[in-house]
């Protein structure tokens, strides 16, 4: 049996190994034992239930909390092969009898239902009249009233499992389990003797960080902007802060960013989650609404605005960063007078006993000792959650990291803060630049400021260095940018500080995650590749294959079909339907990268005009974009 396991893993999912806790858990549901799994978000639940599922003869009946949830897995599913519905409240009649006659005839072997499917009586008749080898139930901390995302619809679970037949094994799953959280799933879903496997909760490739005393804004736009190519989810305590924070960053800043929020229409939050998963816009600015049903892979940072209420909020909404296993981000920007508006949520709530106020008390407080931390924040985090491995330092965190790794930029920032000053706090920060760089424009001359000292003082650093630099400190309030549409550069008592010696100015080196794949050409065209067949196909770019997937086929360029189902995450079924398409963009970009080598006389800027790139493109019979085409000429002009 377990063979068939891996066989399945391999064949279907085109993974090479289990991870542990798959093992353990998959095992014990092959030998039909009750199971409660306890895996970090990103571990590999499904698979536990999933890979029984496909060995099993009958049906595997998965309960699970969103709609959102059900069509995700339903959609991988059925890439790769499976025959998967859900039934939900969302389907109307004509799906609902649909889902019903395919039950009866045809083979399906994951049948996905929401809990409040699970009363109605006729239905379970007709789930009785099937063969139903398994139950799981995902997300089963739900059940919990000490989880922080307890459903009601969830205690009808106990009732109906008790209706089926009883020999069925049961597979519970959840992500953020405190041991009062375990004891109530093992209570209410009768599952007393059942076997217990609690994987490790740590999340080792998100880099977790806090930042305190910056400005906030302009802290998320710096970090938006040098994160361009990648997916991140910025989370706001309150509505109206996610309008607030989406109008500044959308319609002044024009930066390409969502919302939502449950104040929104259900049409506008579906349109909005469509193109966050979609990859149409990359950011998305929420209440902790927004998430939940959210197994997008490539979130690559999330960075909460305010501070949430507790560590298992803080652990499960951060854990959406990195389900695909690359490095990603977790960053919290503290501000005391957030704390304020979590107490006031605490105390607003009348109906709660006295007991529950102090519980909820205590969770804050731990939080917030989080946020003042100064040792290993993931260590700090795990012990919360019961796991004490990790001893002072993980070297994955920013106060692991903080130690080391820091430049010391107090002169760059006190020529900076002179100039400003000289300038009269009368300039933008494009012709701060000017003048720095000692470069002359009309206003500049206009207004004498070349005859000022600070002119050319930094012409040694690049222009893009001078800009990015300028962002960190205003990001970090050393200096301030006024609103409008003619912003100002402006001077603070920081400024002042810096100047009398007072303070001075580090950077963290390095502190942006590296992941050049995503400006790799071939990884941009693979992207390109994936994000027509998603249109064309109706489903999230990621279900088709993660960026894990695609990196690894943009570094190891795989030739043929065997190299191909080498790749983690090709299996046949996914090589059947994508792999030729993918394969034939790899060769042909492998060639065109040594045909473009060849040609040497033409390149200059002006053949990289549009209309050029696309003639070109036509004369060499390339499967490049145009942007791929660009880089790859552009990298040679530089290297010539
Ligand atoms: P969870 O439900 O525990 O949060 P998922 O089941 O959504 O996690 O899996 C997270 C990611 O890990 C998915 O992209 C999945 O394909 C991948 N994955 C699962 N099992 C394996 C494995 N054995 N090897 C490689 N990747 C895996
Ligand atoms: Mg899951």
């Amino acid at each position: 049996m377990e063979k068939k396991a891996l066989q399945i893993l391999k064949q279907k999912y085109g993974y090479t190994t289990f991870r542990k806790g798959q093992v353990n858990i998959i095992k014990n549901i092959l030998a039909k034992k009750n199971v409660i799994g306890v895996m970090a978000t990103g571990g590999g639940k499904s698979l536990c239930f999933q890979i029984p599922a496909l060995i099993f003869s009958g049906i595997t009946i998965v309960i699970s909390p969103l709609i959102s949830l059900m069509k995700d897995q339903v959609d991988s599913l059925k890439i790769l092969g499976i025959d998967a519905i859900s039934i939900n409240s969302s389907l109307s009649k004509e799906e609902f009898f649909e889902a019903y006659s395919k039950l009866k005839t045809k083979k399906i072997k994951l049948l996905y239902l929401s809990p409040e499917k699970l009363e109605n009586k006729k239905f379970i008749t007709f789930l009785k009249s099937l063969d139903i080898s398994m139950i799981a139930v995902d997300e089963a901390h739900c059940i919990s009233q000490w989880g922080h995302d307890f459903r009601t619809s969830y205690l009808k679970i106990p009732n109906f499992i008790n209706a089926l037949k009883k020999d069925i094994p049961i597979l519970a799953l959840t992500a953020t389990a405190t041991p009062k959280v375990i004891k109530d799933i093992e209570i209410l879903l009768n599952l007393k003797n059942s076997t217990k496997y609690v994987d490790g909760f740590d999340r080792k490739n998100i880099f977790f960080k806090v930042e305190k005393n910056i400005n906030p804004e302009a802290y998320i736009i710096r970090y938006i902007k040098s994160h361009k190519e990648m997916s991140g989810i910025i989370y706001a305590s309150t509505r109206k802060e996610v309008d607030n924070l989406y109008q500044y960053l959308k319609e002044i800043k024009q930066l390409d960013v969502g919302k939502y929020h449950a104040g929104m229409s259900k049409k506008e939050r579906i349109i909005s989650q469509e193109n966050f998963l979609n990859d149409n816009i990359k950011v998305m600015i929420s209440t902790n609404a927004f998430g939940m049903g959210i197994d997008k892979s490539n979130v690559r940072y999330v960075i909460h605005r305010n501070i949430p209420k507790d560590l298992e909020s803080y652990y499960q909404e951060a854990g959406r960063a990195g389900r695909d296993g690359l490095p990603s981000e977790a960053i919290l920007l503290f501000f005391e007078e957030d704390v304020n508006t979590q107490e006031f949520f605490i105390n607003s709530n009348d109906i709660a006993s006295d007991e529950f106020i102090k519980i909820k008390r205590t969770k804050l407080d731990d939080m917030v000792n989080y946020a003042y931390l100064e040792s290993c924040y993931r260590e700090y985090i795990l012990k919360y959650f019961g796991d004490k491995r990790i001893k002072n330092y993980c070297g994955n965190c920013g106060n692991c990291k903080n130690a080391k790794d820091i430049e010391d930029l107090t002169i760059d920032s006190k020529i900076i803060i002179s100039c400003i000053g000289r300038a009269k706090e009368k300039i933008g920060t494009s012709t701060l630049v000017n003048i720095l760089l000692g470069k002359v424009d009309s206003k500049i001359e206009r207004k004498g400021l070349n005859k000022i000292s600070t002119f050319g003082l930094m012409k040694q650093r690049e222009q893009n260095w001078l800009e990015e630099f300028l962002n960190f400190l205003i990001s970090e309030n050393i200096i301030e940018l006024t609103a409008g549409s003619f912003p100002v550069l402006k001077l603070n008592k920081i400024s002042f500080d810096i100047i009398k010696d007072k303070k001075k100015v580090y950077r963290k080196i390095n502190e942006t995650v590296s992941l050049n794949f995503y400006n790799d050409p071939l990884f941009k065209s693979l992207n390109n590749i994936r994000k027509e067949i998603s249109i064309k196909e109706n489903v999230a770019p990621y279900i088709i294959f993660s960026d894990f997937t695609l990196m690894e086929m943009a570094e190891k360029k795989p030739k043929n079909r065997w190299e191909m189902l080498k790749i983690k995450g090709v299996g046949n079924q996914k090589f059947k339907n994508y792999g030729d398409i993918f394969l034939k963009a790899i060769n042909s970009f492998s060639n065109e990268e040594l045909e473009i080598l060849k040609i040497e006389n033409f390149i200059d800027e002006k053949y990289l005009s549009d209309t050029k790139l696309k003639n070109l493109k036509k004369n060499l019979n390339v499967n490049l974009d145009i942007n791929s085409l660009k880089e790859i000429l552009i990298k040679n002009l530089f290297s010539n």
